[in-house]
């Protein structure tokens, strides 16, 4: 079986050794028909993330169709169109009792703590599948895992209807980050050095918040690009009383005086991923009852085969990069 793998830092292979996977009885078997990349794949092709082992399956951002179900599995079936949710959390410690899952501290993460699912066939927890209308767009399937960490940093940050909302960094989850903004009827403005990715912010709708008036603050400030910089500008933007929240992360410390927060009455929060079930759930509800698609943030698509430029471009690119698989699981039923 076919898998995109890192064989070594900065090393990206195509191989076609991997074992099909084996289904345990709570998990499907999914035929894998496209896998978005993000920041978190780079961070663990780079060596910033450290895996268990080397070689080592990418990928985490999954959707396709179920193909196989674990004989404890009876809702989920052949044939189904899901999305993977790829953070498991253990669902039995305090945290997870209390719905904080993303806090799990036996949280499993496919891609970087189990192997990725970037290959043609994957075992996955079936809990951890959401089916999705076979009539949605893939490009917009492809993008509801990154968009549910969007629709959650907008929401933790408490965006009121009207509020301008400062978007840091206009990679792929600063572009999701703006949507989700906009969809929470906040006014949205991008901060972003690259031209490319500025520019395509303000087409998908973004303000551009280098065109404002200078001194102008911001009751919520959403930082995606991690960079501490970029962080230490974001919150200079901040309005009294405002929200920052931290998307992006770093290792590299930011300066931060408590004489402005405190003077300015400043939140500062990071948001890590999402909470199951509640947050995929409200994903997919509000996908299926508004026009929201977005898909609109993909600009390149590439094969299976081509998964090391694919990645390549991912880090250079304005806008999102996925790779799509093709559709085999007729001939492995
Ligand atoms: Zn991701
Ligand atoms: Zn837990």
């Amino acid at each position: 079986m076919k898998a995109a793998v890192l064989v070594a830092p900065d090393e990206v292979a195509v191989v076609d050794d991997r074992p099909e996977p084996s289904c345990g009885p709570r998990d499907v078997v999914v035929a894998v028909h496209g896998v978005g990349l993000c920041g978190s794949d780079l961070a663990v092709i780079s060596g910033r993330r450290a895996v268990p082992s080397l070689p080592w399956v990418l990928g985490h951002e999954a959707f396709g169709v179920v193909i196989a179900a674990g004989e404890e599995v009876t809702d989920r079936f052949a044939g189904q169109r899901v999305v993977v949710e790829p953070n498991y959390p253990c669902l039995a410690c305090p945290a997870c009792a209390a719905g904080a899952t993303a806090g799990c501290a036996h949280r499993r993460a496919a891609g970087i703590t189990e192997p990725g699912l970037l290959a043609e066939r994957v075992a996955v927890p079936a809990r951890f599948t959401w089916p999705v209308p076979a009539d949605w767009d893939e490009t917009d399937v492809v993008c509801v895992e990154p968009f549910t960490v969007a629709l959650n940093a907008v929401r933790m940050s408490g965006l009121a209807a009207g509020d301008r909302c400062l978007v840091a960094g206009a990679g792929s989850q600063g572009l999701l980050v703006a949507m989700a903004a906009a969809h929470a009827g906040g006014v949205p403005y991008i901060v972003e050095p690259h031209k490319g990715r500025r520019a395509l912010a303000l087409r998908l709708g973004a303000g551009d918040a280098a065109g404002l008036p200078a001194g102008t603050s911001f009751p919520v400030v959403i930082e995606t690009s991690g960079a501490p910089e970029a962080f230490e500008r974001a919150l200079e933007r901040l309005a009294p009383g405002g929200t920052l929240i931290a998307v992006g992360q770093s290792p590299r410390p930011a300066r931060l005086t408590t004489f402005a927060l405190v003077q300015q009455r400043l939140t500062v929060r990071g948001c890590l991923i999402y909470d199951h079930p509640a947050d995929f759930s409200r994903t997919i509800a509000m996908l299926g009852e508004h026009d929201l698609h977005p898909g609109r943030v993909l600009r390149e698509r590439f094969e299976l085969a081509e998964a090391p430029k694919a990645f390549a471009r991912a880090a250079e690119i304005a806008g999102k990069t996925w790779i799509s698989l093709p559709r085999t699981e007729e001939t492995h039923p």
